[in-house]
């Protein structure tokens, strides 16, 4: 699988061709811009792709020999959905992952204590959760991160292991800091877009749309439709064989420190 490493390498190369021809400016020119941006191409196609593996190896599917998914939620605790969702997932006996929002956690620990007593995973998903946490300093991040981890501790006393980048956006500064704290970065390989799509019907067809073993389901705590199709898709999940167990399970890996 090209990463950026191979990348790099390559594009080092591919500037040092010129060197071995006689091609006037105009044809330079043409060929160092294709180059450049081929070069930034991948660098976003590898950034905004969590499967792509391209700065950092992801957890983002189990294994394919055995008929089972895990299904997670990004973006919780949200007072109005979270409760709703568990009540749901308590009825149809199924176990989820929860990645946090660590600002989220002050007024609702109730309802993520109660996340980790009814067996769901409870993830790291960033303190702040803003748009740009993917441009601060590693560092910056790395404080974020931890500050996630203080909130789910003091409602749970539990340290998280799994970490999921906000918008699911990997940079180097993002694998530095993901290294730094020694998380286990968990991606997906369905994205249902429940936050913006335009009808339950859609969110449906998207999350069931090639379901195979091992998938990693992304859903969101606050995506509009998301709670009245839970019970249809965990419905239709079964009838096709599969089995919803805890994404630490699908993966064969802690959850916790
Ligand atoms: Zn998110």
């Amino acid at each position: 699988m090209l990463n950026a490493r191979y990348t790099r390498l390559i594009f080092v190369l591919l500037l040092a061709v010129p060197l071995l021809t006689s091609w006037g400016v105009n044809s330079l020119i043409v060929y160092y811009l294709v180059v450049i941006l081929a070069y930034v191409s991948l660098l976003v196609y590898g950034s905004y792709f969590i499967q792509s593996d391209f700065f950092l190896r992801s957890l983002w599917k189990g294994s394919k020999d055995r008929k089972e998914i895990a299904i997670t939620f990004d973006d919780g605790p949200m007072k109005e959905f979270t409760s709703r969702l568990l009540d749901l997932l308590k009825s149809e006996k199924v176990p989820a992952a929860f990645f946090l929002i660590g600002k989220n956690i002050e007024g609702n620990e109730a309802v993520v204590k109660r996340m980790m007593d009814e067996g769901h995973v409870i993830g790291n998903h960033s303190y702040s959760h803003t748009y740009w946490f993917s441009l601060n300093k590693s560092e910056a991040m790395y404080n974020d991160m931890k500050k996630c981890d203080e909130e789910i501790f003091r409602a749970t006393g539990r340290k998280p292991k799994f970490f999921r980048p906000p918008y699911g956006v990997i940079n180097p500064m993002v694998k530095k800091a993901i290294e730094k704290g020694n998380y286990d970065c968990v991606g997906w390989s369905i994205r249902t877009y429940d936050t913006n799509a335009k009808s339950a019907v859609q969110v449906l067809q998207k999350s069931l749309k090639n379901l195979s073993n091992g998938d990693i389901i992304l859903f969101h705590d606050w995506g509009k439709f998301t709670i009245g199709i839970l019970s249809d898709f965990i419905k239709e999940v079964r009838a096709r064989g599969f089995e919803i167990v805890g994404v630490d399970e699908l993966l064969k890996t802690k959850a916790y420190y």
